[in-house]
């Protein structure tokens, strides 16, 4: 009987931020120690959960150790790292000999020491199961892969769609392929082809990305290529291996695989320019707002967003909109548990002279001082994402003040979907604008709310200028830091696609 080995573990390092990444962003992420079955659907419980149902289905006995999923902040600590990887790896070594091993790992973690965990994770997980056991990885495409984690694994499957709505696509490709290498039908070749881009690509805007896209999928129907997937990199990490790759796994014909890595990665170099999401100063963006009288405008404050690493907790853009006497507004969220608490003490309905962010750390920013009312109070809530799935949010408080609906949480997050606002009794179609802390993952579910979209080059973490932030570590040459570190702008096409 075909058994296998299943873990989650995985983070994004933004290591510009200077709070560590800790046990407790894990725990509060997604932390399973007794099986994923019970965990609440979410993008970091999906892929475990369908491979554990479809092993069960194919009768393979399942071997699960921890699914450990964390927001992100900065460089995990040392400690936090090598107890969770060291129980993953007790667990392999207890389980006995098994047949394949998968994991859900994001790709960008990096912990002190560490610059690239994934790497070390899979070496170890090598060294332990031996040469002829399967190892399949699943990864965020924001992460950071070199030759070490492509020699030690044999299929790696990343996501392909930036807003991430494929994580369950991939891991039942991934399941897919493995099941088919254990039964001898296929014999994965992998090939990674080094861009030499860092940037952010988001596949469902206008422009070159979401073709890009659907020609990896239909060269995946061609004969013997098996998976092509583009790493995107992950731009707010100071490490050797940062930049943007392209992977091809072929059936057993490396020189096949070789080329589509190739031939993949030349083509997304040369659409670059068009592929890269681009910003509004802040100016412009209050301006817009202040103009606006249709439907509302939603603002990105793309720099605090901590789905990237940031605070959270930066007032930039809240500030801004009150300085500017934008009335028919709301903004979130911002991460403050101990305002949170206040209002809780006081109650809804209750007026008071409040301080809210600027506290998670020194690059937080200033505070903001306000004259509020409490006006929706809820422990323990979450957001819809993706439909069925959840996403933790914490105690929410929303204030109102002069005409600004604005929402704090006690967990550090991203905004999934409208609901993140609704959910806590806030209508959005009478707004103005919407302020976000989030980069892009909104885009296409606000879309029909709004008539327009700006991503906001605000101050913070997640700043869109790259040239602003102090590198020391990353290769170069690298775009857009190098103009043509492929020596390809004047060069003819040669990949004919
Ligand atoms: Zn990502």
């Amino acid at each position: 009987m075909t058994k296998v080995f299943i873990a989650t573990f995985g983070t994004e390092s933004n290591t510009f931020a200077t709070y560590p990444g800790s046990m407790r962003d894990f725990r509060e992420g997604l932390w399973c120690e007794d099986g994923i079955t019970n965990a609440t659907p979410s993008p970091w419980s999906g892929p475990a959960k369908l491979w554990r149902d479809r092993a069960l289905v194919s009768n393979w006995t399942v071997h699960e150790s921890l699914h450990a999923y964390a927001q992100l902040a900065g460089t995990v600590s040392r400690r936090v790292y090598e107890e969770i990887r060291d129980k993953i790896l007790e667990d392999l070594s207890a389980s006995g000999p098994v047949d394949a091993v998968l994991l859900y790992l994001h790709g960008a973690m990096v912990a002190e020491g560490y610059d690239d965990c994934e790497a070390d994770i899979v070496t170890r997980v090598r060294q332990i199961v031996g040469r002829d056991v399967k190892i399949g990885i699943e990864l965020d495409l924001h992460g950071h892969l070199d030759q070490t984690l492509v020699n030690h694994a044999d299929l790696i499957v990343i996501f392909k769609t930036y807003p991430h709505i494929d994580h369950n696509d991939r891991a039942d490709e991934l399941f897919d392929l493995m099941q088919r290498t254990l039964a001898g039908e296929i014999d994965p070749k992998m090939s990674l082809f080094d861009c030499k881009i860092m940037g952010l690509f988001p596949t469902t805007r206008p422009g070159p990305m979401p073709k890009f896209v659907e020609d990896m999928i239909a060269a995946e129907r061609s004969n013997g290529i098996l998976s092509l997937s583009l790493n995107h990199g992950f731009p707010w990490a100071d490490v050797p291996l940062a930049g943007a790759n392209m992977l091809a796994i072929t059936d057993g014909d490396q020189e096949l695989a070789d080329e589509m890595a190739v031939k993949f990665g030349r083509y997304f170099y040369r659409i670059r320019h068009e592929a890269a999401l681009e910003f509004t100063s802040m100016d412009e963006a209050i301006a817009l707002a202040v103009e606006n009288s249709g439907k509302p405008i939603l603002l990105a404050d793309v720099s605090d967003q901590t789905g990237g690493g940031a605070p959270g907790d930066t007032c930039y853009m809240v500030r801004a909109f009150l300085e500017a006497g934008i009335d028919r507004a709301t903004f979130g969220p911002i991460w403050d548990p101990a305002a949170i608490e206040i209002c809780f003490q006081l109650g809804v309905g209750a007026r008071t002279w409040l301080r809210i962010g600027g506290k998670f750390e020194p690059q937080s920013g200033p505070p903001l001082d306000i004259d509020a009312e409490i006006v929706f109070l809820q422990r323990d809530s979450s957001q819809e994402s993706d439909g069925m799935e959840d996403v933790p949010i914490g105690d929410v408080a929303v204030l109102e003040c002069k005409g600004i609906e604005i929402v704090l949480t006690s967990i550090r997050t991203n905004v999934f979907s409208p609901g993140f606002f609704t959910q806590h009794g806030i209508t959005l179609t009478d707004k103005k604008v919407i302020g976000v802390k989030n980069l892009y993952k909104h885009t296409d579910i606000f879309a029909p709310l709004v008539q327009a979209q700006y991503y906001v080059s605000t101050p913070g973490l997640c700043q869109p200028d790259l040239s602003r932030l102090k590198y020391k570590k990353i290769p170069r040459p690298i775009w857009p830091f190098d103009p043509d570190p492929l020596n390809l702008d004047n060069a003819k096409s040669s990949s004919g696609d």
